[in-house]
C-alpha cells in the first residue's frame, strides 16, 4: 500500500461543506489534505448556470438509484449527487436559501447546543457576498457570491403573477423575515457563472502551500489506531494508499458518502457490519438511520411553442405555503417553477413546455442507508421509504393541487397549451394520490444519515465528533437531524463553517 503525505487535517469530499471547511482551516494556518473521488470541475456545463440539466447522470454524477420504493409503486428513484470538485454544489440548481429560524431552533431544542438560529445566522452571513450590497438580511465580503434574479424569464414572471392571483402574498426575499409567499429566488451566481462552493471558497487559495488536493481518490475507510482516527485509506489509479492526519479526519462526503465510509470503517450498527463482513471498530447504532429528503413532483404543461431561452438558473421563482391543517412555524410546501419540461415519470413529455414542481419540505418519512458489501466501488443500499408516512402523501397532494391552481390562472394563458401531468383526467383526490405515487421524485435535499444529537442513536455530538472514535468528525448535510425547510446548499456550507469554528475555536 502506498503511504501518502501527512497533514494536520484530512477532509474527505470537496463538496459544499468540505470546501467551506477546507478554506477556513487553510486561512487559520493549518495544513489540509482534501481528497475527492471525482475529477476537477473542468466541464463547461458546470460553470454555465443553464448547464445543470446536462450534468445529471453524466460523468460528474454518482447517479444514485434508491432501492425499489414500496410507497411509490415499487419504483427506484434517481438521486443525482455531485462527484467532482464542488460536489453537489457543482451540479445543483444554485438557489440560495437559508431556511426558517424554527429549523435550527428545532435542532437546538433536541440538545444540539450551538446550532440555534441565532448561533448559525452569523455563519451564513460570514459566507455571504451579496452582490447588491448589505442590508438587514444580507452581508458582503464573504467568499460565496449571492445574486438576485434581476431580469426574470417572462414565464417566471407569469408564475409569480399567477400565484398572486391565486391568493399567495408576494415575498420579496426568501432570506428575509418570512418564507411564505411567492417570489424570485437568489442564486449563487456571479457574472453569469455558477459559483460552486469549490470555486467560491477553495479556488482562490489553491496556490497556498498548506493545501493539498487529490482528485480521483475513492475513500474506502478511516484508519483507526487505538481508538483514534489517524488517516484514511483510499484507492486512486488502481492503487491503495493512505493519507495521514496528524490532528483529525473530517468526513464531508455527503449524506450518501459519509455513512457508507463510516460503515466500511467498522463504525455503525454491529449486526449490519457483521452481515457484510466488516469488523466492528465502534458500535454506533445510528449510522445510516434517519435518511430523509424533500419529495418533489413535476406538474408539467405543454406550451404552444418553444419558450425564450433562460438567462439565469432555470429555477427562478417559487412559492411557500401551508398544507391543510399545518400549524408549523415554517411553511411545509415549496413548489418551484422551471421554464423547461422537468419530466414526470410515467408520462410522455411534450417537446416544449414548463413545470411547476410541487415540493414538500417537512417530510415525516425516514429511511436507511446500508452497505451492499464492504467493497467501496459497490453502491450502498439507499432506502428513503418515500411517502411511507401518510402525512407526506397528503401534503404532497396539497402541493400538487396548489400548483395546478396556480397553473390554471390567466397569467399563464399565453404560455399554456395543456396540462400534461397529471393531466385533465386527474379530477379526484384519489387520482392525485395515484399521480404522486407514480411520479414522485427528489428535490435533491437528502440529509440525516450521520445525525447530530445527544441521544443513543446520534452519530455525532453537537461538536460533530463521531461517538466512540477520537479524532474523527463528520461535517456535511448528513449531520442534519431534520432537513431545513429550504434548499440545502447554503445550510451544508453553514455546517462547514461551523465545523471550522469548532475545530479552530
Ligand atoms: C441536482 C441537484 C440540484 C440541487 N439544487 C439545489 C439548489 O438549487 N439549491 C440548494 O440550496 N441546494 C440544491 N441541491 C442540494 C445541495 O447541493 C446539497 O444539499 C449540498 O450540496 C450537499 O452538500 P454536502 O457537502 O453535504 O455534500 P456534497 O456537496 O454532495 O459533497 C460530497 C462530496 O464528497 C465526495 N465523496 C463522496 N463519497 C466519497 C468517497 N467515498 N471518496 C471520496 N469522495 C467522496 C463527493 O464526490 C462529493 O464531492 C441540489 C442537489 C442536486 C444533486
Amino acid at each position: 500500500m502506498g503511504s501518502g503525505s501527512s497533514s494536520d487535517y484530512v477532509i474527505v469530499g470537496a463538496g459544499s461543506a468540505g470546501s467551506a471547511l477546507a478554506r477556513r482551516l487553510v486561512d487559520a494556518g493549518r495544513t489540509v489534505h482534501v481528497l475527492e473521488a471525482g475529477p476537477a470541475d473542468e466541464a463547461e456545463a458546470i460553470h454555465r448556470p443553464q448547464g445543470w440539466p446536462a450534468l445529471l447522470a453524466g460523468p460528474q454524477d454518482w447517479a444514485v438509484m434508491t432501492v425499489p420504493q414500496e410507497f411509490a409503486n415499487g419504483r427506484s428513484l434517481f438521486w443525482p449527487r455531485g462527484k467532482v470538485l464542488g460536489g453537489s454544489s457543482s451540479l445543483n440548481g444554485m438557489i440560495y436559501m437559508r431556511g426558517h429560524r424554527s429549523d435550527y431552533d428545532g435542532w437546538a431544542a433536541q440538545g444540539c447546543t450551538g446550532w440555534a438560529w441565532d448561533d448559525v445566522l452569523p455563519l451564513f452571513l460570514r459566507s455571504e457576498d451579496h452582490l447588491t450590497g448589505a442590508n438587514a438580511h444580507h452581508r458582503t465580503g464573504g467568499p460565496l457570491p449571492v445574486s438576485p434574479i434581476t431580469s426574470p424569464h417572462p414565464a417566471a414572471r407569469a408564475f409569480v403573477d399567477a400565484a398572486v392571483a391565486a391568493g399567495h402574498k408576494r415575498n420579496e426575499d426568501f432570506n428575509g423575515d418570512d418564507l411564505r409567499g411567492v417570489g424570485f429566488n437568489e442564486m449563487t451566481v456571479r457574472d453569469g457563472r455558477r459559483m460552486s462552493a469549490w470555486q467560491s471558497f477553495v479556488a482562490p487559495v489553491l496556490d497556498n502551500p498548506a493545501l493539498t488536493v487529490t482528485t480521483g481518490a475513492l475513500i474506502d475507510k478511516v484508519v483507526v489506531e487505538s481508538g483514534r482516527a489517524v488517516g484514511v485509506e483510499y484507492v486512486a489509479g488502481g492503487e491503495r494508499r493512505v493519507a495521514r492526519a496528524d490532528a483529525e479526519v473530517v468526513l464531508s462526503a455527503g449524506t450518501i458518502g459519509s455513512p457508507a465510509i463510516l460503515l466500511r470503517s467498522g463504525i455503525g450498527p454491529a449486526a449490519h457490519l457483521r452481515e457484510v463482513g466488516v469488523e466492528v471498530v465502534a458500535e454506533v447504532a445510528g449510522v445510516g438511520e434517519n435518511l430523509h429528503d424533500h419529495p418533489l413532483i413535476s406538474v408539467v404543461y405543454e406550451s404552444p411553442g418553444p419558450l425564450p431561452e433562460g438567462r439565469a438558473n432555470l429555477l427562478e421563482a417559487q412559492f411557500y405555503a401551508d398544507s391543510a391543517g399545518w400549524t408549523g412555524a415554517a411553511p411545509d410546501l415549496q413548489p418551484l417553477f422551471l421554464h423547461l419540461v422537468y419530466p414526470a415519470e410515467g408520462y410522455e413529455m411534450p417537446e416544449h413546455g414548463y413545470t411547476i414542481a410541487a415540493g414538500i419540505v417537512a417530510p415525516k418519512s425516514r429511511g436507511t442507508l446500508r452497505l451492499a458489501s464492504a467493497d467501496p466501488a459497490e453502491p450502498a443500499l439507499v432506502d428513503p421509504r418515500i411517502l411511507a408516512d401518510p402525512y407526506d402523501l397528503e401534503a404532497l397532494c396539497d402541493a400538487i393541487e396548489m400548483s395546478r391552481e396556480v397553473g390554471r390562472q390567466r397569467a399563464f394563458d399565453p404560455w399554456r397549451k395543456r396540462e400534461v401531468a397529471p393531466g385533465p383526467e386527474a379530477t379526484t383526490r384519489e387520482h392525485v394520490r395515484e399521480f404522486a405515487r407514480r411520479s414522485v421524485g427528489t428535490y435533491h435535499h437528502q440529509v440525516g444519515t450521520c445525525r447530530m444529537g445527544v441521544d443513543e442513536l446520534a452519530v455525532v455530538d453537537p461538536e460533530l465528533r463521531v461517538r466512540g472514535v477520537a479524532g474523527l468528525r463528520v461535517a456535511d448535510a448528513s449531520i442534519m437531524p431534520k432537513v431545513p425547510s429550504c434548499n440545502t446548499n447554503a445550510p451544508a456550507i453553514m455546517v462547514g463553517e461551523k465545523a471550522a469554528e469548532l475545530i479552530t475555536g
